[in-house]
């Protein structure tokens, strides 16, 4: 019996729903628990749960990663009207996802978790691109109207000592839409800010790209503000890494990602990061498992979750005593990341060294040991996998970190 790791300060555990809260239990119980004597703060995300406490506990949580600074989160029910009457809810409670990612303001980093197993569908493609998608503003809190016939339309922006500007819109000759969207500097800073940060941690350059040449005002900012950040604040840091930071069009951008071999930070305003972040991981890894999503604030608050959702079909034949080959992988690197910043915080090389070889033992059972689940076996581009159900997966990880941390 090996001695368990001690820890320092807590991480914050969001429990969560379905086959990953079954999974979520697994991963602790078999590869965390053993050796580490776990500090946790715990807070239960279950749906029925949050509908008991009017979602409280989510913001208590939420408020929690803000107090310890380091969260780890399994997936969750962002419930609909389907999900109300499955579980009797009060309301369609909203996702916890948007109520943290809120309440932290943060900038969400997801990155494929590359296997040799799995090519990619992009042959130049040798090392990972991370999408940082910008999680403010933009469309998804913009406004609209659908007008019916000819007219005009003007934006009218008041200042809260009561000046005012107005642009106008072209002339209307009939029926259409129009929308208004925003941003604001701070946010655009935290942003900016946690892309050239996370590059920097992880020895990446970093990318952004918009249409500042068509959006003279709007992208324009974007570009700017990136550009004045990374000047005082990271280009020396950038310098001395020998990092680059690269500014081009969106279009070019999505070309040069096609050509590039990867490596790299592609920073993304939130409606680029939304579209690109599927593609990128669909034509990576072509499954969500094998993905990771790490959020950062401009504060230093890190939340890693699974970028994947309850796995709700795999849970449905589980209760139903069938077993079921769901992949933990990107479980075991939410709690992998979450215990390796803990550790680097408090300054725990034991800590981090740990989550380290957890990660080497979880892509060893795929690349060398050829054991896979079954949505990795679908897209393996080698032949002689073995499939196996979720528990035998991590039995057999378990059996790789037991040589990997014997004495
Ligand atoms: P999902 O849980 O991501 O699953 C969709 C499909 O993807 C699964 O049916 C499965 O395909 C495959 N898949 C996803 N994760 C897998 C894993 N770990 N191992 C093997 N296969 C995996 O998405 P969903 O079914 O649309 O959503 C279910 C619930 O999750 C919803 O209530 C939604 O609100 C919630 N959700 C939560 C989060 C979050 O907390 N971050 C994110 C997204 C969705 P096959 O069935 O073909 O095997
Ligand atoms: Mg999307």
């Amino acid at each position: 019996m090996v001695k368990r790791i001690e820890m320092k300060n807590p991480v914050v555990e969001m429990d969560g729903d379905e086959m990953t809260r079954v999974m979520w239990s697994w991963v602790k119980e078999k590869l965390i628990l053993p050796f580490v004597d776990l500090k946790a703060e715990y807070y239960d995300l279950h749906v029925l749960n949050r509908d008991r406490t009017n979602d409280q506990v989510t913001y208590q949580a939420a408020e929690a990663v803000k107090r310890w600074g380091v969260g780890i989160k399994c997936a969750t029910i962002t419930p609909n009207a389907e999900r109300v009457k499955e579980f009797n809810l009060k309301k369609e409670w909203p996702s916890p996802n948007a109520t943290i990612r809120k309440i932290l303001d943060g900038t969400v980093f997801r990155a494929p978790i590359v296997v040799k197993n799995v090519m990619p569908a992009v042959r130049f493609w040798k090392k990972p691109i991370v999408v940082a998608r910008h999680a403010f503003g933009d469309i998804y809190d913009g406004v609209g109207i659908r007008f019916q016939r000819a007219g005009e339309a003007e934006v009218i922006y008041r200042s809260d000592d009561g000046k005012e500007e107005r642009v106008k819109f072209p002339r209307f000759n009939g029926p259409g839409v129009l929308q208004g969207i925003y941003n604001l500097d701070r946010s655009i800073e935290g942003f900016a800010r946690a892309s050239f940060r996370y590059a920097l941690m992880n020895k990446l350059d970093l990318w952004f790209a918009t249409k500042d040449t068509i959006s003279k005002v709007y992208d324009a900012r974007f570009k700017e503000i990136f550009n004045s950040i990374y000047q005082n604040e990271f280009k020396s840091d950038f310098e001395k890494a020998g990092l680059s930071y690269n500014y081009y069009l969106i279009d070019d951008a999505v070309a040069r990602v096609v050509r590039s071999e990867g490596g790299f930070v592609w920073a993304c305003k939130n409606y680029d990061g939304d579209v690109f972040s599927d593609f990128v991981s669909t034509a990576y890894v072509g499954t969500l498992a094998l993905m990771t999503s790490e959020l950062m604030s401009p504060e230093g608050y890190y939340l890693s979750e699974a970028a994947h959702g309850t796995v709700q079909r795999h849970y449905y034949k589980y209760i139903k005593g069938e077993r079921v080959s769901s992949n933990p992988t990107a479980l075991i690197f939410a709690w992998t990341r979450g215990l390796k910043r803990r550790g680097e915080l408090d300054s725990l090389p034991d800590l981090v060294d740990f989550a380290e070889k957890l990660e080497k033992a979880t892509i060893k059972t795929i690349e060398e040991d050829k054991i896979v689940t079954q949505d990795i076996a679908r897209i393996s581009d080698i032949p002689g996998s073995r499939v196996v159900y979720t528990e035998e997966f991590i039995d057999a990880i378990r059996k790789n970190l037991d040589i990997m941390l014997k004495p």
